[in-house]
């Protein structure tokens, strides 16, 4: 027994926990509040007004009893909005539940996890949660992907994410089907930002066992804080990912309020919608006209390469603007090579916060000169 419980300094923890933990930082961006936050791609306005009233209409048993085991009403809104069949369904609490269960579903122990880079920041660490090794392939200064280098290192999960965070940038449907036919990977397409552009490729699932097209309920419906993600695909491949889920991962309250929102919200989300894509040329233009080169941008966030993109973010936040800025990424992107791989990324909101942000990117840049 002696030496059992003596850990308090917490160095006994890695003589028992799983090494590849030890390589693992934990997902910790700052989320410091800001008078005006956009630095998380969520939804500025708020929820759909059917949300809200859901929420609003909730009884009691929906914190007291067990949630429905696998969203069983959920599927059948999502299943009415997609065009697809609830066996084509898995949801979970937020996508990044979606996508951690499939690559454990799909991922066997020491397996690969190939992406092109940049690349959302959880998918190299659900890749290492779940003992696999992550391969990056590089976007290339066409905004693509070379496919030969997808599929090199023969990876068991292919992830592609279009429109892609951080960049905003689409890729192309034949590239997807070209990615599918020269590999034996579960190809997972990360359609997180597809409300607001690019072109869907949900209709895939029915060529493609392999294809996975993951979504969220976080962005253009506003559910952020409820966790509320789902992916289609076909039912064996479904079945498998919402076994390695488990059961009850969306809430009662969820489940509710994403409900409404995809039977009474649509026209909400719509307009929305429709306002994004207008702010977003506004900004994307604000951007090019301070001799800044913006990616173009198919999702509700904008990606401009900037020099010293940590210190003019820092800077912003401390006049009450949040943005994400990203340093050091390795690219082959030419605007973004030129500032050593420094960036921003700014989530579209009202005109009004545009405004104030870049008001304070102009005054950031000045004092950083
Ligand atoms: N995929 C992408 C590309 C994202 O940007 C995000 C959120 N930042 C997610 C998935 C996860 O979203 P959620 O878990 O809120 O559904």
């Amino acid at each position: 027994m002696s030496g059992a419980f003596e850990a308090g300094d917490g160095s006994a923890a890695a003589a028992f926990t799983r090494p590849e933990l030890d390589e693992i930082e934990l997902y910790d961006p700052d989320r410091r509040p800001a008078r005006i936050d956009l630095s998380d791609n969520t939804n500025r306005w708020g929820m759909p007004p059917a949300a809200r009233q859901a929420l609003r209409d909730a009884e009691e048993s929906s914190a007291v009893r067990y949630p429905a085991l696998y969203a069983q009403s959920l599927k059948r809104a999502l299943a009415e909005y997609l065009g697809v069949e609830p066996s084509n369904l898995v949801t979970g609490c937020g996508s990044d539940d979606v996508l951690d269960s499939a690559m454990r579903a799909c991922g066997p122990a020491g397996g690969v996890v190939a992406a092109p880079t940049p690349v959302f920041p959880m998918i190299p660490l659900f890749a290492r949660m779940n003992g696999l090794r992550f391969v990056p392939a590089r976007l290339d200064a066409e905004l693509s992907v070379d496919v030969e280098s997808l599929v090199s290192a023969d990876p068991d999960v292919i992830y592609l994410c279009t429109p892609n965070n951080p960049t905003g940038t689409v890729l192309p449907r034949e590239l997807i089907r070209d990615t599918l036919r020269r590999s034996r990977a579960l190809v997972i397409v990360d359609e997180a930002y597809a409300e607001f552009g690019g072109e869907s490729v949900v209709d895939l699932t029915r060529e493609s066992p392999r294809l996975l097209v993951v979504r969220t309920m976080s962005k253009a419906f506003g559910l952020a804080g409820l966790r509320v993600g789902y992916a289609v695909g076909a039912p064996t491949l479904i079945a498998a990912v919402e076994k390695s889920r488990g059961p009850y991962k969306v809430n009662a309250l969820a489940e509710r309020a994403a409900v409404a929102a995809l039977t009474d919200g649509l026209a909400w989300v719509r307009s929305r919608i429709a306002d994004v894509v207008a702010l977003r040329a506004t900004l994307r233009d604000a951007l090019a006209q301070r001799g800044l080169e913006p990616l173009p941008s198919a999702a509700n966030f904008v990606f401009v390469p900037i020099n010293r993109a940590a210190d003019v973010a820092a800077m912003m936040r401390d006049m009450g603007v949040a943005v994400r800025p990203f340093t050091d990424l390795d690219s082959d992107i030419p605007s973004l090579r030129a500032t050593g791989g420094s960036a921003l990324r700014i989530s579209i909101g009202p005109r009004a916060e545009l405004d104030a942000a870049l008001a304070a990117l102009d005054q950031a840049r000045a004092a950083c000169e």
